[in-house]
This record gives structure tokens, C-alpha cells and sequence, in this order.
């Protein structure tokens, strides 16, 4: 998990409209704004609509911690890992808020809902804890948190989640002609190792017309990719299923590629399977977590599928798209873990070959039902398990990449490359980085590039010509 800083602070210095009147000791004041985000694309998402709504009634972002007048710190505590670097950072702004007690520290996200008063009570530097469904009460908390009304913590459940229709400013991101767009949020499945459940909340899907009227507006400004966002799209409930509502936004003009993530396998249908045959502008690409390849230890994960459901699934997407690329979530450890268990694993991994696997070892958290269990595997085991598997997969990956030399692609240009100098980079519609030589003009555009060799996380290429 990484923290990611809203750094730039030229393009997030412009303000989007005029601010309302009762806005205006604000902006006279020029208050400024600094992000921090940890965790997930939802998070940065969050951020992103933050940030938007801050520069809307005349707030102004700044990439340095030091001279901001407000510091929002939105937090994730999926790893304990990332619950710690939050925690940590926060700890650092002990020594600013002593220097400048006129600043204000806000907490969002999953360790403010977890924590609640908690955090306060351990963190007495934090004015403002504000939970995952009330992050459209932000602003206005902020601007009372200015005049002094400090130490308030925000985070009931609701059942509606107001920020879900929070439109972003794509143009304040790095990536202007891609927009992330909320389609649910939360979950109702209570895998026995998560805390998302407890601290996102039960599945609140939003209105497809909202969804689709976004997506719209961002095409008109644009947007040529949009990404759908939700913990479990795949149990979408917004007045149509989640494959009725990729074919709705299909037929939107301007809109050249739908991504989304993430899918619960067992909510994988037939319907889905169908839209990775029927519909083009849906790339080939799909992040479907398998978490273990051992039938037992997925029962105790509380996963509602096997290892053999999971590989066929994995063959229904193959038949629909045969060029189909996958990605996963997988973890080691996991209370009870065996070496077969996790021989199992490795032989998934084998089998479905995937491009990109995101792998972490079981990690206790708290609330959830695994945490109940005894961490029995050995520290030093969980590492060496993880060494194992990312090893092989790292083989698999440059494999899979080696295949695609001489292969030409359509590639979404996404920016100036950070490997070389006088190159920019772009994905494939399966998600692969391709860097080549070409203009800054072309970002944003979709071109036709050969590729020249394989590395073990991007592809270098030639353009061919503009598609
Ligand atoms: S499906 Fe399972 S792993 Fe994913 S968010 Fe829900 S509880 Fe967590």
C-alpha cells in the first residue's frame, strides 16, 4: 500500500467555479489544502472528489505539507501494514499542529471509521474523524473546524452514501482522459480475513441514471476510459444488473474503453461472461481475486467457491475473449495454511497464468472473523511462502509480456514515460504499460504500437501510426 501525495500543486491550484457566498471568508483566507491518500483506487477516487469539492467553494491544493492549512489524511486499514504507515505519517504531524495549532488535521476513510473516538483519544492533534458514508459532510466540517469547532468525530452508517454522486474534476488529475467512477460501495460478504465489511459498510449500490449521467458528462469533457469502482461490482443492485449497466454505457459516445474492479468470483455470471464476448469497448482484462487454490482454506475464508469453479470460470472468460488477460489478489499464511495448501495455490497460479497477482500475507484484523482464529503460521513461513510464490509469478509475468513482442496494440496514452527520456506511455486494453518514443501531443489520444521487447512489469514499443 502506498501514499500517495496530491503533489503537483500547479494543476491543483485552479479553482473549478466561483464560491458560494457564504464561502467567501474562506477564500479570502486562500485556504490550502493537502492531501494524503493510502490504500485503493476507491480511496484515491475519494480523494480526487475531496479535493474537487474543496476547490469548489475556493479551497486551493498545495503539495507541501509545511505551508498547508488543512491536512486530510484518508486512510486504509485493509493490511495492517497500510493501517500503520497512516498511523505513522499521522504521528509526524504531531510536531506541525504543535508549531501551528491553526491547523487543521482531518482523518477520512477506513481507519476513521474503524477508530472513531479512539483515534482522537491517541491522537489528540486530530480535529476532525470522518467515516466512510459522510465524506460529503467534509467541507462544511472543515470550514466549522476553521472557526474553531474542533475534536468531532463523523461516522454513522447511512443508507445512502451522498458522495457516491459526487462528480470529480478529471481535469485536476494526472490522467485527464480517464475517469474513476463509483458504482457501489461496500459489501455484504464477510470474507472471514476482511474488515472492509465492517468499515465500508453493507452493499448500497448507486442509481444507474447517476452513473450513467457521469459517465456522459465526462465523455462530453474528454474522458475516452472510464473505470467502475466498487468492492463487489459484480452484485451492482442499481435498478439493472452489473452487465446491464455495462451495455448502458457501451452505447455512450465519446467512451472508447470500461474497465472495472473489483469481481467476486462467485458472483462472476453468465451475463458478465457474455459482455467480455459481445462488447468491444470492454477491455480484455478482468481482476478476479482467488485469495487461495486450497478448497479448505477457502472454506475457512468463508469464499463461496472451489479451486475447480474458480479455474472453469477462469475457461468461460477464456472462450468469450480468448485474448484475455487476469489479474488476482492471493494471500499466504492464512490461519491454518498447510504446505499443501499452499502448493494448491502455486498450482493455480501455474494453471491460469496470470499477468499481474497482487500477493500479501495474512495479516490479523480486527473486527473480522478470522481474527478469532490462531496466526499459526510461522512468521518466517508466511515470508518464505511469499518469496516462493512471487518469484514464480514474476517469471510468469516476463513470460507472458515476451509473448506479446511483434504484437501490435491499440494503446491509450497516458503520459511522459518515467523510464526514458522523450518517450510517453500508455496501457494496452489488457492493461499492460507500453513505453515508446512519441509526442506529449499524443496523450489522452489512442495509437497503434508494435511491440519491441518485453520487461518484467512494462512492454517498450514503436509507434505504428495514429488509430
Ligand atoms: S468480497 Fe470479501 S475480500 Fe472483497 S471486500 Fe468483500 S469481504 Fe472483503
Amino acid at each position: 500500500m502506498r501514499a500517495t501525495e496530491l503533489t503537483d500543486p500547479s494543476p491543483c491550484t485552479r479553482t473549478l467555479d466561483a464560491p458560494d457566498t457564504a464561502d467567501i471568508w474562506v477564500s479570502r483566507m486562500k485556504a490550502r489544502v493537502k492531501i494524503f491518500t493510502y490504500g485503493c483506487q476507491m480511496n484515491d477516487l475519494d480523494s480526487l472528489k475531496i479535493q474537487t469539492e474543496f476547490s469548489r467553494r475556493g479551497f486551493t491544493a498545495t503539495g507541501y505539507t509545511r505551508e498547508a492549512d488543512v491536512i486530510v489524511i484518508n486512510t486504509c486499514s485493509v493490511r495492517q501494514k497500510a493501517y500503520e504507515k497512516a498511523m505513522s505519517n499521522l504521528g509526524r504531524l504531531s510536531a506541525l499542529k504543535r508549531a501551528r495549532p491553526s491547523l487543521v488535521i482531518a482523518v477520512t476513510g477506513c481507519v476513521a471509521q474503524q477508530d472513531r473516538e479512539g483515534l482522537l483519544r491517541r491522537m489528540p492533534h486530530v480535529d476532525l474523524v470522518v467515516g466512510t458514508h459522510q465524506l460529503h459532510l467534509l467541507p462544511d466540517l472543515v470550514q466549522d473546524a476553521l472557526k474553531g469547532a474542533r475534536g468531532r468525530v463523523v461516522a454513522e452508517f447511512s443508507t445512502c452514501i451522498p458522495f457516491m454522486d459526487t462528480i470529480p474534476d478529471t481535469t485536476l488529475s494526472a490522467e485527464p482522459h480517464r475517469a474513476y467512477v463509483t458504482v457501489m460501495q461496500g459489501c455484504d460478504n464477510f470474507c472471514s480475513y476482511c474488515i472492509v465489511p465492517h468499515v465500508r459498510g453493507p452493499e448500497i449500490s448507486r442509481r444507474a441514471e447517476s452513473v450513467i449521467g457521469e459517465i456522459r458528462a465526462h465523455a462530453s469533457q474528454g474522458v475516452r476510459e472510464v473505470f467502475l469502482l466498487g468492492q463487489n461490482v459484480n452484485s451492482y443492485r442499481g435498478g439493472m444488473s452489473f452487465p446491464e449497466l455495462l451495455r448502458a454505457i457501451h452505447s455512450i459516445d465519446g467512451i472508447e474503453r470500461i474497465r472495472f474492479t473489483t469481481s467476486h468470483p462467485k458472483d462472476a455470471n453468465d451475463d458478465l461472461v457474455a459482455c467480455f464476448r459481445d462488447l468491444p469497448k470492454l477491455c480484455s482484462h478482468i481482476h478476479l481475486p482467488f485469495q487461495s487454490g486450497s478448497d479448505r482454506v477457502l472454506v475457512a475464508m468463508n469464499r463461496h467457491y472451489t479451486r475447480e469453479w474458480y479455474l472453469e470460470l477462469i475457461e468461460r472468460f477464456r472462450e468469450a475473449r480468448p485474448d484475455i488477460a487476469f489479474s488476482a489478489d492471493v494471500m499466504v499464511g492464512f490461519p491454518g495454511e498447510t504446505e499443501q495448501d499452499f502448493m494448491e495455490t502455486m498450482d493455480v497460479i501455474e494453471r491460469v497464468r496470470f499477468d499481474v497477482l497482487y500477493s500479501f500475507k495474512y495479516s490479523v484484523r480486527p473486527m473480522t472473523a478470522a481474527a478469532s482464529l490462531a496466526d499459526d503460521v510461522p512468521a518466517r513461513e508466511k515470508s518464505r511462502r511469499l518469496v516462493v510464490l512471487q518469484a514464480r509469478q514474476r517469471e510468469i509475468t516476463l513470460e507472458n509480456n515476451m509473448r506479446r513482442v511483434g504484437s501490435t496494440y491499440d494503446v491509450l496514452v497516458d503520459g511522459a514515460s518515467t523510464r526514458v527520456e522523450g518517450q510517453v506511455k500508455g496501457r494496452t486494453t489488457h492493461n499492460a504499460i507500453v513505453n515508446f518514443t512519441g509526442e506529449r501531443s499524443l496523450v489522452g489520444r489512442t495509437v497503434r504500437v508494435t511491440v519491441t521487447r518485453a520487461q518484467q512489469n512494462s512492454l517498450t514499443g514503436v509507434l505504428s501510426d495514429a488509430a
